[in-house]
């Protein structure tokens, strides 16, 4: 995709390093926990709201590093990947401050802050960690990435397309979204109501949030380049849960929905506008 270069003014970005506490591992956790942050590493978008408390157990051998950088141009510099995410996060701006402006609601807009970690970042919502793969937190509404992730995701889909990482990043967004319209709101309260419909109410709403990041390629039809497409349906196939999980997990306990489900949901986003996505969470 080729996108424009960044405006530092257009965007709010800021980073920090980390670093692992000689010998620190996660101490005294059951299996169980291990396992679901491992999952974590590969479904990028693991909500920390719900896991806080997973996030926080796996964190203990972590610390965090001096202040963040905020300056844009600092951040922005720091790698190709930086570079490329804060061109991402630029077109993202725009193109939904331009679609909340469309449709009447510019004074409900707001960006997201993008943070680049390394290792071990503190949030509004706990401790987050590169275990976790990139997370979104409402409470401060910040997309959270640590770009060795985009390595690992180059290894996953087998390819390391620019589109795949964008796909990535308009995905978190695509929860800034749904932290602006209520819908991330809504789902919670029927969470609580429902316990049992938890997982399903999960998986539209991150279903959803793969619409979105297809509603802002769409908006950019004019900046793809060949074979961008097909990165991102790879990126999307390779990280479903039925394909992280290696059918270990049965489909009830899938939180972000299955490869062919995500891939669908980037699909339906590029061809429609933003509120086909809001059918995906219409539920009841
Ligand atoms: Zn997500």
């Amino acid at each position: 995709m080729r996108l424009n270069p960044f405006n530092a003014s257009n965007i709010n970005v800021r980073s920090s390093g980390g670093g692992r506490i000689p010998g620190g591992k996660a101490g005294g956790l059951g299996c169980g926990t291990i396992v679901l942050a491992a999952l974590g590493y590969f479904v990028f978008g693991l909500d920390p709201m719900q896991t806080a408390g997973t996030i926080e157990s796996v964190q203990q051998g972590s610390q965090q590093a001096g202040p963040a950088t905020t300056d844009a141009q600092i951040v922005c510099s720091a790698s190709e990947y930086a570079t490329e995410a804060c061109n991402a996060l630029d077109s993202l701006n725009s193109t939904w401050g331009r679609t909340f402006e469309e449709q009447g609601f510019a004074a409900n807009f707001r960006q997201p802050v993008l943070h680049l970690f390394s290792a071990g970042v503190s949030t509004e919502c706990g401790s987050g960690s590169s275990a976790m793969g990139p997370f979104y937190c409402p409470a401060d509404e910040t997309i959270y990435i640590d770009t060795s992730f985009y390595d690992e995701l180059a290894r996953m889909a087998n390819n390391s397309g620019d589109f795949a990482r964008y796909y990535v990043l308009a995905h978190e967004y695509g929860h800034h979204i749904q932290t602006l319209t209520g819908v991330s709101g809504q789902i919670r309260s029927a969470q609580q109501q429902s316990p049992g419909d938890s997982n399903a109410l999960q998986v539209l709403m991150e279903l959803q949030a793969d619409c979105y990041a297809g509603v802002w390629a769409g908006k950019n039809r004019n900046l793809i380049e060949p074979g961008d497409i097909e990165e991102g349906m790879q990126a999307a196939s390779a990280i479903g849960d039925d394909r992280l999980t290696g059918g270990r997990v049965s489909e009830e306990n899938f939180t972000h929905g299955t490869s062919q489900q995500r891939s669908q949901a980037l699909r339906f986003g590029m061809q429609g506008d933003d509120r086909a996505c809001d059918a995906i969470t219409r539920v009841g």
